[in-house]
């Protein structure tokens, strides 16, 4: 369709063509070249760590972070099930096993109190997830993690820009990470970010990320490392989106207001904004009242020419995690009743106008229609 409007896409009208045809004058194409070391200095400065290192996607950044931390076969890595798959995938390729916790219904984060209760002698570390860019409760997740000896993990690959108490996301725990895909705030095509304030962490991560080089000796490996490297081009356009962040982060949050506003008086929520934190809003998402409503309002959507994206399925619902008959109430009726709305920085607010109307026109229709879902459906696609 001609006028389509993507859930995501990315802006790229900085510096990023310039830098990346230095790389290509320069012919310093590969995972050598000074963009690595700009981009990661850039990067660290603006969320205010000491350390940070580039790797070539998000999965891999949080697969390093629980390597450096020595996270393995017997652990437990506590989760929220509510999330993309890659934080519990990664949990899964060290040997270790993702152990997931409900959200709360205000926020859709992960729920401190659940995590308390999934604790076991074998738990090693907390997971937090930062979903749709609004932070978790940090201050709880620290006390239990001091209380219980567990390091603390952020994948912060939905965050850049979040703040709770003022203080950057992924600078609370341990070791964090990011993630620069298409359509994350920032990005760099494919990419990703392991970032911390502990010089250890930081090596382990460095040295697992480059084969497992010694540092010393040319072509001598004292571990079994992988080869998680950023390019130089990749780096090249990270920094130059890095640039950017200020406009693209006020206006993301213009776009979440402009939505709240358009349903303010209707059955559709939103996630709530705690005081204490400055959500980035990654993704704006919603909930419809009821779960049929959600198929059938992105059916109605898509044929309006507007990309929409369910919720995350809760990962304990998914085969290769789904055992033991855990319920997990809240992170499931969240995942039914939640809709991704486009969310990009060049979205205009005819557009918005536009995406809410549908939205609005669909929800007075399908309440005013009392009867089963086919009618609905019949009625808004006819
Ligand atoms: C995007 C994302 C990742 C990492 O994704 P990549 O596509 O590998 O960069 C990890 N966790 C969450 C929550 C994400 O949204």
């Amino acid at each position: 369709m001609e006028n389509r409007i993507p859930v995501y896409q990315p802006t790229l009208l900085g510096n990023e063509r310039k830098y990346v045809n230095e790389c290509l004058d320069s012919t310093w194409i590969s995972s050598k070249g000074k963009f690595i070391a700009e981009f990661e200095n850039a990067f660290a400065n603006y969320i205010n760590v000491e350390h940070a290192t580039t790797v070539c996607n998000g999965t891999v950044a949080i697969h390093l972070a629980l390597l450096a931390l020595g996270i393995g076969s017997g652990d437990e890595v506590i989760v929220p099930t509510l999330t993309y798959i890659a934080s519990a995938n990664a949990i899964a390729y060290t040997g270790a096993k993702p152990v997931f916790v409900d959200s709360l219904a205000d926020t859709w984060q992960m729920n401190p109190a659940d995590v308390r209760a999934k604790i076991t002698p074998n738990t090693r570390a907390i997971m937090a997830v930062h979903l749709y860019g609004h932070p978790c409760d940090m201050q709880t997740l620290k006390e239990i993690c001091k209380e219980y000896d567990l390091f603390l993990i952020e994948d912060c690959a939905e965050a850049i820009g979040s703040l709770y108490k003022n203080q950057h996301v992924g600078t609370f725990g341990d070791i964090s990470t990011f993630s620069f895909f298409g359509n994350k705030t920032i990005t760099t095509g494919e990419g990703g970010m392991v970032v911390t304030n502990n010089y250890y962490l930081y090596e382990r991560a460095t040295h697992f990320k480059g084969q497992g080089l010694d540092k010393d000796r040319q072509y001598w490996h004292d571990i079994i490392g992988y080869n998680y490297r950023m390019t130089n081009i990749c780096a090249a356009i990270g920094l130059a989106q890095l640039e950017q962040i200020d406009s693209f982060l006020s206006r993301k949050i213009e776009i979440a207001a402009l939505y709240k506003e358009a349903f303010k008086n209707s059955e559709i929520s939103f996630h709530a904004e705690h005081a204490d934190v400055n959500s980035s809003y990654w993704m704006c998402s919603i909930l419809v009242p009821k779960p049929y409503q959600r198929d059938l309002l992105c059916a109605y959507l898509a044929s309006q020419g507007i990309e929409t994206r369910p919720l995350f399925y809760p990962v304990h619902t998914m085969p290769m995690y789904a055992n033991g008959f855990a319920k997990h109430a809240v992170a499931e009726d969240l995942g039914l009743r939640g809709i991704n709305l486009p969310s990009y920085p060049s979205l205009s607010n005819e557009q918005i106008r536009f995406i809410t109307d549908a939205i609005n026109i669909f929800i007075g229709e399908s309440k005013s229609t009392t009867l089963s879902k086919h009618k609905v459906l019949d009625k808004i696609l006819n």
